[in-house]
């Protein structure tokens, strides 16, 4: 997403895949891909624009009835668009994402007790998200740090102001072809796919201007 300029009411659009449907084989198939991106997120995108069109409306005509409807949209498709996002920038082809990097990695032992406690809790948190959601690594602003957030639908259990990092998609758009109930696989399969420098990347944007990476 280009988050270089405001985006005005109505203007979001489905960003491209970084990569080819088939890039993520044998750990998540073409055809998944392809709904996941092509039909899931640009609804989210589709229905963000609508809600978004539907307050200026609103804002115009003075006329607030449905507002509650249209609150829900934005967070929930809102929330959507970016999660999507952040997903599918950082996977990568299998086994070839690398290692976390220098403030990836030093932050994360600093605060979870090294990077296996990490992994075990993420993966613990990824499967037991309840029905559909996300297990997040994000950045807090408030805590300068690093914290792991579930996430129910796209908006639900967050805390306010983290900013996505590394984000795991449990609903099962995200792996039901082809691992059916098996969510557990899909998520050693997903951590398979991970581009720690992307991830790397997005840590140090996110942190810059609240905290010194170099404090630890
Ligand atoms: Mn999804």
């Amino acid at each position: 997403m280009d988050n270089t300029m405001p985006a005005a009411a109505g203007t979001h659009v489905l960003p491209p895949l970084p990569y080819p449907y088939d890039a993520l084989e044998p750990l998540i198939d073409a055809e998944t891909v392809q709904i996941h991106h092509d039909k899931h997120h640009k609804k989210y995108v589709d229905d963000l624009n609508k809600a978004e069109l539907a307050l200026e409306t609103a804002r115009t005509a003075g006329d607030y009835s449905l507002i509650k409807h249209w609150e829900k949209e934005l967070a929930f498709n809102g929330s959507g668009h970016i999660l999507h996002s952040v997903y599918w920038a950082i996977m990568t082809t299998p086994d070839t994402g690398g290692i976390p990097e220098e403030y990836t990695a030093k932050y994360i032992s600093w605060y979870f007790g090294g990077f296996d406690a990490f992994k075990a809790q993420f993966k613990a948190a990824a499967a037991a998200v309840e029905g559909s959601g996300w297990c997040i690594l994000g950045y807090n602003p408030a805590f300068s740090r690093l914290e792991i957030l579930q996430s129910e639908k796209h908006q639900d259990l967050t805390q306010w102001g983290v900013i996505p990092i590394l984000v795991c998609d449990v609903w099962e758009h995200a792996y039901y072809l082809k691992y059916k109930n098996m969510r557990a696989d899909y998520i050693d399969a997903w951590w398979r796919l991970i581009n720690w420098n992307e991830v790397e990347k997005r840590f140090i944007k996110s942190a810059r201007g609240t905290l010194p990476l170099t404090v630890l």
